[in-house]
């Protein structure tokens, strides 16, 4: 089987979205000997390759995240898929027919679709964020901005399980790291609490939400909903935002996929979206609902990729017939 991308082919299956969910139904659709393609956006890996250390993948005690998702690619890339480092930016069905475009303008046809695009960084909305955000001291992703605020003072915004990771994480580089939590209590998982507890250069400032950005171009502090040491201002360097993802819904409602009031993916226990041919898994899907982890993404990717093969068996030979023209014909 061919493992280069090929403009014009119809494809069994294309999965949107390079990262658990989608790797993992790029690895059963490969053994399925679908033709597949992964269109893997502008973050290969996804959020597991920035995860940090994982140590909650069954099979695999302790590894980097970014260890653990280059293995799962190797792993289907073994198998037959290919890859192409391009973004979706829409889609359209017709008779058993997709057409993805991407932002590039290239057009990629296939029989199934499996989306698995994750979901967005949700940020704080307050001015300037945009601006700050481009290389001038706020990030979203300590894992890949922490090692840049080495021997310096850094503020994470957020009160979960990846903030308090991420907060260790930090505590190696920085000299001191402030979590800024709008609640009464972290609420992370009890081995990483326990492990965050421990560090000494790390202060939580509960209840406390950030108003404003201070400092200009380059972010030097924050002012605080409420007053930490006799003022509501924080000299800090470096500001990471950790308070969730929301989803983008645009893809599926393009095609007419019912989404839930939050905008996740509707699906079955299949992974079968409320349209025909197209299947959804990981983080972007509601069944999820609240348990975002990488061996649920993983498994849904299975199941979503079984789900494809077997419809796809249903609709013969004879699916897609519309775009199965010479290579030549088709846009660059
Ligand atoms: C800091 C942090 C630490 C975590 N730690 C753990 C942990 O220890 N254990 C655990 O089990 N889980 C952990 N998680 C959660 C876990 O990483 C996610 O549940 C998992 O990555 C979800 O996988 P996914 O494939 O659904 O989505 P994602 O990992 O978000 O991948 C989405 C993929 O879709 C691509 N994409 C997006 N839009 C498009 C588009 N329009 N076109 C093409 N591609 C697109 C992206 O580039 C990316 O490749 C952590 C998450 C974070 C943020």
């Amino acid at each position: 089987m061919s493992t280069e991308v090929q403009p014009g082919t119809v494809y069994d299956t294309i999965i949107v979205g390079g990262g658990a969910a989608g790797l993992s139904a790029a690895l059963y659709a490969g053994r399925y000997l679908m033709k597949t393609l992964v269109l893997e956006g502008a973050a290969p890996g996804g959020d597991t390759a920035v995860a940090w250390i994982v140590e909650n993948y069954p099979g695999v005690p302790h590894v980097d995240g970014f260890e653990l998702i280059r293995r799962m690619r190797e792993q289907a890339a073994g198998f037959g898929a290919t890859f192409a480092s391009e973004e979706a930016a829409g889609a359209s069905s017709e008779q058993h027919c997709f057409t993805v475009r991407t932002k590039g303008g290239t057009d990629y046809y296939s029989k199934t679709l499996i989306l698995a695009h994750g979901e967005k960084h949700r940020h704080l909305g307050l001015p300037r964020e945009g601006e700050l955000a481009n290389g001038k001291g706020l990030s979203y992703c300590v894992t890949c901005d922490g090692p840049l605020y080495k021997g310096k003072i850094i503020a994470i915004v957020g009160g979960g399980d990846s903030s308090v990771k991420g907060a260790v994480l930090a505590a190696r580089y920085a000299t001191h790291v402030y979590l800024i939590t709008m609640e009464h209590e972290l609420h992370a998982e009890p081995v990483n609490l326990e492990e965050f507890k421990r560090l000494e250069n790390v202060t939580v400032l509960y209840d406390t939400v950030v108003t404003e950005f201070k400092g200009e171009p380059r972010l030097a502090g924050v002012k605080l909903s409420r007053s930490h040491e006799g003022t509501d201002e924080l000299a800090v360097e470096g500001l990471f935002v950790e308070i969730g993802e929301v989803p983008s819904p645009e893809l599926a409602r393009s095609l007419g996929v019912a989404l839930d009031e939050h905008g996740l993916i509707e699906v079955d226990p299949m992974m079968k979206t409320s349209v025909d041919g197209v299947y959804a898994c990981g983080d972007t899907v509601n069944e999820t609902g609240s348990f975002k982890q990488i061996v649920v993404g993983a498994a849904q990717g299975a199941l979503a990729a079984t789900s494809a093969y077997r419809d796809l068996g249903m609709h013969g030979g004879n699916a897609c017939a519309i775009h199965a023209r010479p290579a030549a014909h088709q846009p660059a």
